[in-house]
């Protein structure tokens, strides 16, 4: 644990120095400065402030952000060298800092997403506890873009990266794997590794792998083995998305693109059998699951009307929704509300996407003002649910 960490706990338990001296007594020496908080409980001084804490924060709950990004430095090494494949470039920036160029629009620099030091005050600003890291779709390319050797590449350092912050730091991350799903033999390959790997705790999709949606009969022996694994899906829009060249700016593809994407794979996941032949796949969608939660009547009505979908599908698809999980990243409290009102706390889980652009600033005020969740509700959106679905507790 680390002295940021021991601080934190000491002020997660709203101890003064002196009073967390006073209680662990011999179980405690200074390493450092006292005025900076460089102490270090012994082992058994940790266990007994770990207790501590989990019974204080059991009434608040841990608060659990499952939808926020972090790219390990190891990853820019590796798009350093392979970034000309897919027109990315790493440069050094105006400030003297390594950025990633794309094809277009100003580079990005890298070291949000690594430094961790930066991301503690972030999530303390934010009351976060614990966050559950992924790749994203942007401006960091994702691994199933590349050439099945590179995304096998990429996917093992990120995975590293991953096990070694969660492991690094077990009270705040835990990870989910990226597997290189271009090639699916390579993508279980992966898995098996990844399933072994302390503090990987679930493995991503993209919402379409080049233009493959994630129906398709290729992932299933992939979907066999994640169900064997008992590992979670976290899906997260793709890249390149439904309708983009008919869409005249990137704005649109945000605002429309990736949530309707993200809605496809799902109207195919739902129709194609997928989640009857798999019964205990577990699937979360980022981004409160697009437009689905909104079209749910429509999609029944079309299973109740068309006899041919009724021969095909033995239950009708709002049997398969209520199995599959949603983040609360969708920015507005009516549509949040209503989101956890139909599919119920216990299939939604806080998100923020941080460090997007789009990100959701405050995550936890926004599931906190709702006035029509009850306060058990919150609880479980905040962080429950997401305990119970990651294993995280
Ligand atoms: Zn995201």
């Amino acid at each position: 644990m680390t002295p940021y960490e021991i601080r934190q706990l000491r002020e997660d338990l709203g101890l003064s120095q002196a009073q967390m001296a006073a209680k662990l007594g011999t179980h405690y020496r200074t390493v450092g400065r006292w005025e900076l908080g460089l102490y270090a409980p012994s082992p058994l001084g940790l266990a007994q402030l770990e207790g501590l804490r989990k019974r204080t924060k059991g009434n608040k709950g841990m608060n659990i952000d499952i939808h926020a990004h972090y790219v390990g430095s190891a990853y820019f090494d590796l798009l350093d060298k392979y970034g000309g494949q897919l027109s990315f470039e790493i440069v050094t920036d105006s400030h003297g800092e390594r950025a990633l160029k794309g094809r277009s629009g100003a580079p990005s620099p890298t070291r949000p997403y690594y430094d961790v030091e930066h991301r503690f005050g972030e999530m303390k600003a934010m009351d976060v506890d614990m966050q559950v890291v992924s790749l994203m779709a942007g401006p960091v390319p994702n691994v199933h873009l590349w050439e099945p050797e590179v995304g096998l590449a990429l996917s093992r350092v990120n995975n590293d990266a991953y096990s070694e912050l969660a492991q690094r730091h077990p009270q705040r991350f835990v990870g989910i794997a990226a597997v290189p799903l271009q090639n699916v033999d390579m993508a279980i390959a992966e898995l098996e590794r990844i399933a072994k790997l302390p503090g990987i705790r679930g493995v991503q999709m993209c919402s379409n792998i080049k233009g493959k949606y994630l129906d398709s009969e290729d992932f299933w022996p992939f979907y066999q083995r994640v169900q064997e694994l008992d590992l979670p899906i976290l899906v997260h829009p793709a890249s390149s998305v439904l309708g983009m060249e008919r869409m005249n700016s990137r704005v649109e593809a945000v605002i429309l693109g990736y949530p309707m994407d993200t809605s496809l794979t799902i109207v195919r996941i739902l129709f194609s059998g997928l989640l009857e032949r798999f019964p205990k796949l577990r699937f979360c969608f980022t981004h409160g699951g697009g437009v689905i939660p909104y079209l749910r009547g429509r999609i029944e009505w079309r299973y109740e009307t068309a006899p041919e979908m009724k021969a095909s599908l033995p239950h009708p698809p709002s049997k398969y929704l209520e199995r599959m999980s949603f983040c609360s990243a969708i920015y507005d409290d009516g549509a949040l509300s209503y989101l956890i009102r139909r599919q119920g706390a216990d299939r939604v889980m806080m998100g923020s996407d941080y460090p997007a652009s789009l990100g959701v600033p405050q995550p936890v005020e926004q599931i906190q003002r709702l006035a029509d969740v009850s306060s058990q509700d919150k609880k479980k959106v905040l962080g429950e649910t997401a305990a119970s679905f990651f294993k995280i507790l």
